[in-house]
């Protein structure tokens, strides 16, 4: 059977990570997206179990306890983690999984999966970045301040990951991911 791969995404919020992964999941169909557990309010149009599955902090604390999380974060305020059995059942089906997470999350994956794939999606420009986080109109501007904070940090990590991909235009965007997803699985370690 083939072996499935894990690809990490990260990105600045704001980013255009959610736009960029569901035209790439229409190229790959067979990918499994790991939908992730947050503690944060559902925006306008999300919802439970399709972009996140939204929870309260006592009950994120209770999967934390049960060791269900692949790994999982605080960003801005928010839990957000990854729920393990999922991931683990697409693998064991030889799937790719991709999972949408912020940096330390990415770490702590990377250090009990090291063959994971880390891709960095950057902005075009900081400008930009705020543009698209304003024009959401989900986030008030002390959070998207906050946000663009964040997104600096983020950034002074992005050399440590193996690709880097700038989201100029969703569409290229998209192809760089997967021709990404096609070499790696080129690798000769993988046969
Ligand atoms: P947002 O609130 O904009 O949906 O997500 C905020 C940040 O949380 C994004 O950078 C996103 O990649 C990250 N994120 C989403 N799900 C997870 C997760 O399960 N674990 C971690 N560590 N980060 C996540």
């Amino acid at each position: 059977m083939r072996k499935g791969k894990t690809f990490i995404i990260s990105g600045p919020s704001g980013v255009g990570k959610s736009t960029v992964l569901k035209a790439l999941l229409e190229r790959r169909k067979n990918v499994y997206f790991s939908v992730s557990a947050t503690t944060r309010e559902p925006r306008p149009g999300e919802l439970d179990g399709i972009h996140y599955h939204f929870m309260d902090v006592d009950s994120f604390r209770k999967w934390i306890s049960m060791e269900q999380f692949l790994e999982y974060a605080e960003y801005v305020g928010n839990f957000y983690g990854t729920p393990k059995r999922y991931v683990d059942e697409a693998m064991a089906q030889g799937r790719d999984v991709i999972l949408d997470i912020e940096i330390q999350g990415a770490i702590q994956v990377t250090s009990k999966r090291p063959d994971t794939v880390r891709i960095f999606i950057a902005p075009p420009s900081w400008r930009e970045l705020e543009r698209r986080l304003t024009e959401r109109g989900t986030d008030s501007q002390e959070k998207i301040q906050k946000r663009l904070l964040r997104a600096k940090v983020e950034f002074q990590t992005a050399h440590t990951y193996d690709y880097f991909v700038i989201n100029d235009t969703v569409e290229n965007a998209v192809r760089e991911l997967d021709a990404i997803m096609t070499a790696e699985h080129c690798k000769p370690k993988d046969r």
